[in-house]
């Protein structure tokens, strides 16, 4: 082998590969290492062709994955051998559209450093511009309307490119090459101020006026990346509570933005792991430890010892917030809507839909395509959990091989996203949200309708949740049926363990233990699951034990009222009733007959094994919350108090595959009369589950010789239960498996249900 050898290659890469500044870094990479060649976009990614000294293609392949861009992902690479094809330069040409691919379409990115310096500079063109971009960051999603992923098929086509903008766009060694979303103050979108229907102010005079309105204590309408936020100064009471009555929001935490790391610091605990995500192109809200001295109104997340907190993501929000004397350094940005309505993205209905809301609008004409809400992480040990997965993740594909028929699965009721799978992608949209609001149902459908025009898929299989009255339940009925295509109902619990496994790239046939612990999950035996230890895989599962049944009285109302639910563990525990003693004494003589009459007579009082109910009761049982405004409100709190250092546990029995909860409740009720405090009976609340998770475990070990654990649904997002659970089962050898990437609530559902058919197909 000589070492001057010619040789030529060909490269397919796909994954991350589009809009992310791909082709000029392979063109400077092809320069560093002399090669010859072409680089070109192509529907099944980024084709190159390279041509030189056999070293040097190697060290360019060597190189490859190691320096990449920082917002490109490989997620395969196919190099071919082919001759070598002398000629004298390296190009990028024209991309090669080919209809029936493979597409990966970008999520849209917080601002860049770079054009943040020069968004600062007074001698760039962009100085203060709030729509400055480039190939590495900006809107991508949220304004793509069709593929390929080219200008005239985004919302900004509108918008004429002057020529400054045109010779940046077409020049490979330029930051913004090909760049679709580019713009400036010339030729790009801008930015003005509403109030009272009238538009008075444009460009740095809305952006100032704007800043005045949140100085003096008012609520500010700004319409953002992927819709509507409403802004108020989080340190000022009144403003917050405020927007609590005009959003009629009581006790749900709004999320918040400070302008910089250092301001985060000063109010929340960071760690290394956090302040990485915080910082990181998608820009999520991370749930922080709030710090004590924190001025940040009580109001803002009652009852809770955490906040939301992002940083500003787009050049208008860096410009908004700017730290000024008197200038609020923290504030209130929560999605523009009523309570439980889906964020408002398009001016006319934002203007209709706040309008009672705001006393002003900061609005800008840069169209918004796709609603986009943000995303929501919590990190707990350095682990990442995704509690809501939407701007700057979706709709990033997972690669998981399976059947090569095209399925669309329609998630569950609650905290919604679909799924759809092409061959390998599977593309879990964005959060759609609660699809019993009309407003909602009608987002589920219109983004299914945009996916399937996108990606080209026509679904070949639909996948739905067994409970028939959920509205996408629905909707796939009767699609199936349209459409003539076989439709697949897969046990909700039995979704949430595949979601796990699909989460953390699991491809074994083996079968793993799910603990399976959420709300509310329709059974096969039409009960109310929640808390479930299946046995299974993608294709399988059996249910091998679970919590021990008891009444909901009133259904549904329960899951508002954990008071009730309160009374059903005593009265099922066969537990006397002391008046005295929550919740008896929350509810009047009347109630109290009733709810004991339903029980009784089992009227409307369908069992459950749910143990996010059972954290409900509990908490109520405490005294901590009787009535909850929003979902896991009861048990949040439960787990705010619980004391970190307290070890002891109450006895939780495991028998003939159930959980039997009576020893336990009445052991509790035992600890809170002799005066134990409520800290340290939450916390033994919390590790007599972990230790009862750590038993069966063993039992199934012994018997069955699984040792895989995948922890699903969304009692896992309480965090001290999953550490204490965690920490048991490794210490026992068990290797667990948690969710990262997809919620671990019902937002990962959609996930779960299309490798569950497509592993039935
Ligand atoms: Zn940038
Ligand atoms: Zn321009
Ligand atoms: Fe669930």
């Amino acid at each position: 082998m000589s070492w001057n050898k010619k040789i030529g290659r060909r490269i397919l890469a796909n994954g991350i590969v589009q809009g992310v500044g791909f082709r000029p870094f392979i063109f400077s990479q092809a320069s560093r290492y002399h090669l010859t060649g072409w680089v070109r976009n192509t529907t099944l990614g980024v084709e190159i062709e390279i041509n030189g000294a056999e070293d040097d293609i190697f060290t360019f392949l060597a190189n490859f994955r190691s320096e990449l861009p920082p917002l490109a992902r490989i997620d395969q690479l196919v190099v071919t051998e082919q001759e070598f094809k002398p000629s004298l330069t390296f190009e990028i040409i024209q991309s090669s559209i080919d209809t029936k691919s493979k597409i990966i379409i970008t999520p849209d990115v917080a601002i860049c450093p770079d054009c943040q310096r020069e968004m600062s500079d007074p001698n760039n063109r962009r100085y203060r511009y709030p729509f400055i971009n480039c190939t590495n960051c900006g809107p991508r999603f949220s304004i793509i309307k069709n593929m390929p992923y080219d200008r005239q098929n985004t919302t900004m086509s509108t918008f004429q490119l002057c020529s400054e903008c045109q010779a940046e766009y077409n020049d490979p060694f330029n930051r913004r090459f090909h760049a679709q979303p580019i713009a400036c103050p010339k030729c790009g979108p801008n930015v003005w101020f509403e109030k009272d229907g009238k538009k008075c102010c444009v460009d740095e005079s809305a952006i100032q006026i704007s800043r005045q309105l949140l100085m003096d204590g008012k609520i500010l309408a700004i319409k953002g990346l992927g819709g509507f936020h409403l802004a108020c100064d989080a340190t000022n009471c009144d403003a917050v509570e405020q927007l609590r009555k005009r959003k009629k929001r009581s006790d749900k935490p709004f999320a918040l933005m400070v302008f910089d790391m250092q301001t985060a610091e000063k109010h929340c605990r960071l760690s290394r792991v956090e302040a990485e995500y915080l910082i990181s192109p998608q820009h999520p809200i991370l749930i922080l430890d709030r710090l004590s001295h924190s001025n940040i109104c009580e109001l803002v997340a009652p009852n809770q010892t955490t906040v939301g907190i992002m940083l500003p993501y787009t050049p208008l929000h860096l410009l908004l917030m700017e730290p000024s004397d008197g200038f609020p350094e923290i504030l209130v940005m929560t999605s523009g809507n009523l309570s439980e309505e889906p964020i408002a993205y398009r001016d006319d209905e934002a203007l209709e839909r706040l309008g009672g809301m705001a006393d002003g609008f900061l609005l800008h004409n840069r169209p918004i395509y796709m609603r986009m809400d943000d995303s929501v992480i919590r990190v707990v040990d350095d682990h990442p959990f995704h509690l809501r997965r939407s701007r700057g993740f979706s709709p990033a594909p997972f690669m998981l091989p399976t059947s090569k028929r095209s399925i669309l699965a329609v998630g569950a009721e609650l905290k919604n996203t679909f799924c759809l799978s092409d061959q390998d992608n599977k593309i879990v949209s964005h959060h759609i949200g609660d699809l019993e609001n009309f407003e909602t149902y009608k987002a589920f459908e219109e983004g299914i309708a945009h996916f399937e025009r996108l990606y080209k898929i026509t679904p070949e299989i639909l996948a739905c949740d067994l409970h028939p009255d959920y509205l996408s339940t629905r909707y796939s009925v009767e699609r199936a049926e349209n459409e003539n295509i076989p439709l697949i109902q897969i046990q909700h619990h039995h979704a949430h363990l595949a979601s796990c496994l699909a989460d953390n790239e699991w491809r074994r046939d083996e079968p793993v233990i799910g603990l399976c612990f959420d709300g509310t999950g329709l059974g096969t035996d039409s009960a109310i699951w929640g808390g479930e230890i299946i046995i299974g895989g993608y294709k399988e599962y059996q249910r091998f034990a679970h919590l021990q049944y008891f009444p909901l009285p009133g259904g549904d109302t329960c899951i508002h009222k954990p008071a009730r639910t309160g009374l059903a563990l005593l009265w099922s525990s066969g537990l006397q009733w002391d008046t005295a003693q929550y919740p008896l004494n929350f509810h009047n003589p009347d109630e109290l007959s009733a709810i004991l009459w339903q029980m009784e007579n089992r009227i409307n009082s369908p069992l459950t094994s749910s143990m996010g109910r059972l954290f409900d009761g509990v908490a109520s049982l405490l005294g901590i919350c009787q009535v909850a405004t929003y979902e896991g409100q009861a048990a949040i709190e439960l787990e705010t108090i619980a004391n970190p250092d307290e070890t002891d546990f109450y006895d939780f029995p495991f028998q003939n595959g159930l959980l039997l909860y009576p020893s336990l409740i009445s052991a509790l009720i035992k600890d809170l009369k002799s005066g134990n405090s409520k800290s340290n009976i939450s916390a033994r609340f919390h590790n007599s589950i972990a230790i009862a998770c750590l038993e069966i475990c063993k039992s199934i070990k012994m018997k069955f010789g699984i040792n895989t654990v995948a922890f699903s649904g969304g009692v896992w997002q309480n965090s001290f239960l999953t550490r204490k659970t965690m920490n048991y089962l490794q210490a026992s050898d068990f290797s667990v498996l948690v969710h990262q990437k997809v919620p671990a609530n019902d937002g990962g559902i959609s996930l779960g249900q299309v490798m569950v058919a497509a592993n039935s197909f």
